[in-house]
């Protein structure tokens, strides 16, 4: 096999030939078809993220087919088409675990951060942890969905039953999630780098209502906000757009550091709220309901040896939509 590795961070990415691997027992292995490129990966390859195995091969927006079963593998079959998200395993057995909150799981194995990923012509995979992903749309469209896809859809439903909803950063999840509050008939506000006035249409041929300047007021109060930028100084921006009672949520793995507000801007119940990883049921859920809302995704491909390019390309908004790396 083939993968793009990590051997220390801010390095970039090499093209190395690895044996192929076996899976242990429970494991599934798969042949990637394609594997997303997720702001997160950014993060481990600057070195944010600071537990990496080392190397690592990232990537956990995989699209794969089943190409060996471990030992005692029966929910899944060789041939099927299969998705990988972040969420790798659980412990089972931890106070999060045995209380619905495996996505707080004390000890977590991540997908292309601890256990290796999808920048890669295969993968291995706890059977458990990969849904079923039937035939019906091409594995590129399909990638995007494994993690921004289902972190913004956790970061959603921390929303509530807001009905305008900014969103903050509008790249890979923001494009999917919006597409979602549009399907439920509530209202987007879309918040962008200032001046960013292509990524604004973008948002507003999605249906955004409104589109403008992350410091920008919205034309009314928002009942909530999603922030899927990295940018700390985002929060207190969100905070102010809120009506009272409102709640800004923290959709990344990683925010520069949040500068000071003043408590007016907090008082009135408003609420900052964090999203952390995703429960199998996020996925089973929000799988299930994608292809009923018809979810379109935007994607710029590129070829697993272009993985390096495809991280700068991200890091440098300088595509709409998602990024998908093709073997
Ligand atoms: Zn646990
Ligand atoms: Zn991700």
């Amino acid at each position: 096999m083939y993968a793009m590795r990590l051997h220390s961070p801010r390095t970039p990415l090499q093209w190395e030939e690895l044996p192929d691997p076996t899976p242990g027992p429970g494991q599934i292995r798969v042949k990637v078809l394609a594997c997303g490129v997720c702001r997160t990966d950014l993060h481990v390859v600057d070195g944010d993220l600071t537990h990496p195995k080392l190397p690592v091969t990232p990537g956990h927006e995989i699209i794969g087919r089943v190409d060996m079963l471990g030992s005692g593998v029966t929910s899944l079959q060789v041939g099927q088409r299969v998705g990988i998200p972040w969420l790798g395993h659980t412990c089972g057995h931890c106070p999060y675990c045995v209380s619905d909150h495996e996505n707080l799981c004390d000890h977590p194995v991540f997908t292309g951060y601890t256990r290796d990923g999808g920048y890669a012509t295969m993968a291995v995979a706890d059977a458990h942890f990969a849904f079923p992903m039937g035939e019906e749309g091409s594995d590129v469209s399909l990638a995007p969905l494994l993690c921004a896809g289902l972190i913004g859809w956790r970061s959603l439903s921390k929303t509530g039953n807001a009905q305008k909803v900014g969103l903050y950063g509008f790249g890979a999840a923001a494009h999917i999630i919006a597409q979602v509050l549009v399907w439920q008939k509530r209202e987007v506000y879309a918040f962008t780098r200032s001046g960013d006035t292509k990524t604004q249409d973008f948002a507003r041929s999605l249906g955004a209502k409104w589109a403008g300047g992350s410091n920008d007021l919205p034309p009314e109060p928002l009942d909530a906000a999603i922030i899927f930028a990295p940018d700390g100084a985002l929060v207190p921006a969100a905070l102010k757009t809120l009506r009272k009672g409102g709640r800004v949520v923290c959709a990344g793995i990683h925010m520069s550091e949040i500068p000071a507000f003043s408590y007016d801007s907090l008082w009135e119940e408003r609420e900052i709220v964090s999203v952390a990883n995703l429960t199998r049921e996020d996925g089973l859920d929000f799988l299930s309901l994608a292809p009923r809302i018809g979810i379109h995704t935007t994607t710029t491909t590129y070829a697993l040896k272009d993985a390096n390019t495809a991280l700068d390309d991200l890091r440098h908004g300088r595509f709409d939509g998602a990024a998908v790396l093709v073997p």
